[in-house]
């Protein structure tokens, strides 16, 4: 599929129920080393954004999609979730403003721009056992994948394995970032529920696209 407007839409969709589907693992994620609140606060977010869309309809550009997600997520998600990924794809649709449909490239330079906006906000540096932590491996496999001459779609795809594989890999680190790094050695022995939830939305972007 085009990774066009119709595919940023169906993207939050998909997210939207796959949040909402994991929202109690979320929870017990975050209840481990941090206020058990995450789910909630996720599946909250992306359920406004469906609304934002389904009241005002589909806007022109993907780019478009993204600074409605933004502007949803900034103002119903409170806790270090919101602003971040508010943040995220407010940077991100920058990087792709008044594009029709991504490339690959266009992904990468998207998932880019959506880490480094992260990163300004939070401060957190890979191997900090955050959201970071998915994210980054995102972007480099989007970059690797966009090199090599891959479709839009195969980009995503190598995307979302890379940040399934940095989620698995929160699991022993101490947590440097956050909520979590109030435990020191005891937040380690556990996946990081920001990193879940990238993992989960950066599958949602694959599946939407059809891959
Ligand atoms: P809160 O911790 O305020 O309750 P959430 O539970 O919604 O917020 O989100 C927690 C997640 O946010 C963590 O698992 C981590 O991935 C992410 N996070 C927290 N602080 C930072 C930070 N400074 N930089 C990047 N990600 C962060
Ligand atoms: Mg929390
Ligand atoms: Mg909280």
């Amino acid at each position: 599929m085009e990774l066009d407007a119709q595919w940023a839409a169906a993207w939050m969709r998909d997210a939207a129920v796959s949040l909402s589907d994991n929202r109690q693992r979320l929870i017990d994620l975050d209840r481990a080393i941090g206020d058990a609140d995450h789910g909630e606060n996720m599946d909250r977010g992306f359920s406004a954004i469906v609304e934002k869309l389904d009241a005002d309809g589909v806007p022109a550009t993907p780019s478009d999609v993204f600074k409605t997600a933004a502007m949803t997520l900034m103002s119903k998600v409170g806790g270090a979730a919101g602003p971040l990924y508010g943040t995220a794809f407010l940077r991100g649709a920058a990087a792709v403003a008044g594009k029709d449909a991504l490339t690959a490239d266009d992904v990468a330079a998207f998932l880019a721009a959506a880490r480094d906006g992260i990163v300004s906000r939070g401060k957190a540096e890979p191997g900090d056992k955050t959201m970071v932590d998915a994210f980054s491996p995102a972007v480099e496999a989007a970059q690797t994948a966009a090199s090599a001459e891959a479709s839009g779609p195969e980009a995503l795809d190598a995307a979302a394995n890379a940040a399934e594989a940095g989620l698995a890999g929160t699991e022993p680190l101490i947590a440097r970032k956050g909520r979590a790094s109030y435990l020191g050695e005891r937040s380690a022995g556990h996946l990081d529920p920001g990193a879940a939830s990238t993992a989960l939305i950066l599958k949602a972007a694959a599946r939407a696209a059809g891959e």
